[in-house]
Formats: C-alpha cells, structure tokens, sequence
C-alpha cells in the first residue's frame, strides 16, 4: 500500500513464541492540565503522585510496561524516569510539548522531536529508540512527519491510530504491525495500538474512554481476539487515569462539560488493569515485539 510515498506493508499474522508477554501495557507519561488544556502550563507534580499509583499497580501484579515520557515531564522530573527504570520498565519517547505535530512546520517538528529524544535519553541515560506521537497527531495529512520521526533516530512508532476517528486516525492503516519504508529509504517498524472488528464495525480498545467504559468482559474478549488473530494487542493509558478526584483541581478553570468527559469510567481504570493483568499475559513493548518475532 502506498501513503503519500511511504510504502508500508502488514506484516501477515504470526505465532508468537510461548511462554511470553503477547499484550503490552503502556503508559503516556503527562499531567492532564497541560497536555490537554493549556500547552504553555508547567508540569505540576501530581505526575509524580499519579505514576507512583501506577507503578505501586504494577508492582502489586508483577507486570511490567513501556512509559513514553513527554520530554516537558523529563524535563521537570528526570528523577521519574530513573525511578521507571529501576522497577524494571521500559522508557520510550512520547514528544516533548504535546502540542499536535500536523500543526508543525518542518522545522518546528525537527526541534520538537530532538528535545523529545534527548530530554528522555538524558534523564534516563538510556537509548531512546521509540516514538509515540502526542494525541496519535501523524494523520494522513502529514504522513511525512515520520521521514523525521526516523531522521531523529527513532526505530519504532507508535503514533498512528488504526482506524479514523473525530480527532485522529488514518482509515484502513494495517491494524497489526507494519514496516513503512519511507521516501529516502529508511524504514521504520509500525506499532498501532489495539483495534478490534466487531461485526462491521472497528472498535477502539486499546485505551481512552472506550477502554474505561466498555464492559469488563468485552474488553478481555477483543483484546483476546487480537492476539488469537496473530498480532500483538498494545494498550494505553495516561498516569491521571488513575486518580479519579483530581478533576476537582479544575472547577471553574474548565468547562464542567469537558471535566465530567474526562472522569467517566476513572473510577474503573484500576481495577479493571488488575482484571486485565490476570487474564492476559501483559509485557513491555520490546519484550512483547521480541515474543512476536518482530525484534
Ligand atoms: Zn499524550
């Protein structure tokens, strides 16, 4: 299939190797206010308290995850990402403003990308090699930011969603794995995060409200249905998910609409990553692309 000159080609359904993580779990590492309603805002540290909960969760369950940390975040905090490190996870890249990369100039995503990369690598003293792109922002419309994207020294990308929705998305995008051999030559491995056929409709599972509020079981049957179909299923969340009261931090800064969207199903996230966590076997995304043969 070819995209605005980028040939990308699914890989077909494979067998992973047994026994092994097939699903990952992973985390967008921001503070809610500033990545979702005012870029210039400071990091606060209820980023800390939040991944602290996370990291305590996945203690409690034994499982470990890939953080795409904001370079904002690594900037304010470079002791969180030794901290990730040292329980064991993996630290990935997941941009540096977060503001959407289609509203960037070419030379503003090469900035943004290099303090992406560099910020993570310097807190954690560790080689960054993949990128997740802030709100999925590689759409169709500038699918020429991946030529950057491995220009910057990234391997893997995370950053296109499967499937189109109101914010972002590309319809028809290979919903496993896929290598996108870009223009200059370079190739970059393609991970989307986990969509699911249900009758004629795609459904989004992998993270964000569906995944709050779809029923418990639903969710562990799509995502058992991914990895039987022969990919691996990726799944998401931001560390504020986790705190269902810290909206009401933002009476009165935020629309009320806006703050009662962004609690739904909060209260559930927790206990519905234990269940998940039992019922599946959860990895870090390298460890979860290796079992697939994809590393
Ligand atoms: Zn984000």
């Amino acid at each position: 299939m070819l995209y605005h000159n980028i040939a990308v080609e699914a890989y077909a359904p494979r067998e992973p190797k047994m026994p092994g993580p097939l699903c990952a779990f992973t985390v967008d590492v921001e503070d809610w206010y500033q990545s979702s309603v005012d870029f210039d805002a400071p990091i606060s540290d209820r980023v800390l308290r939040n991944c602290n909960r996370l990291l305590a969760l996945l203690d409690d369950c034994g499982v470990k995850g890939t953080f795409f940390v904001q370079g904002l975040v690594a900037e304010a905090f470079p002791a969180l990402v030794r901290t990730f490190l040292q329980h064991g996870h993996e630290v990935q890249s997941h941009g540096h403003s977060h503001r959407p990369l289609f509203a960037m100039s070419r030379a503003e995503l090469r900035r943004e990308l290099d303090y992406a990369r560099k910020t993570v690598e310097d807190a954690g003293g560790v080689k960054v090699t993949m990128f997740r792109a802030q709100d999925f922002s590689i759409r169709r419309e500038n699918l020429w930011a991946l030529e950057l994207v491995a220009a910057a020294g990234f391997e893997i990308d995370s950053s296109i969603f499967p499937m189109r929705t109101k914010r972002y998305g590309i319809a028809g995008w290979p919903a496993g794995p896929s290598q996108g051999r870009l223009r200059n030559g370079a190739v970059l491995l393609e991970v989307p995060v986990a969509v699911t056929r249900y009758g004629a409709l795609w459904l989004p599972v992998a993270g964000g409200g569906y995944f709050r509020l779809l029923p418990q079981a639903l969710l562990g049957w799509a995502l058992a249905s991914i990895t039987a179909a022969g990919r691996p299923a990726i799944v998401y969340c931001h560390p504020y998910e986790i705190a269902p009261q810290e909206t009401d931090d933002f009476k009165g800064r935020v629309s009320p609409m806006f703050l009662r969207s962004q609690r739904l199903g909060r209260r559930h996230f927790a206990p519905r990553m234990k269940h998940l966590f039992k019922m599946l076997p959860f990895g870090r995304m390298d460890s979860v692309l290796a079992n697939w043969r994809f590393l």
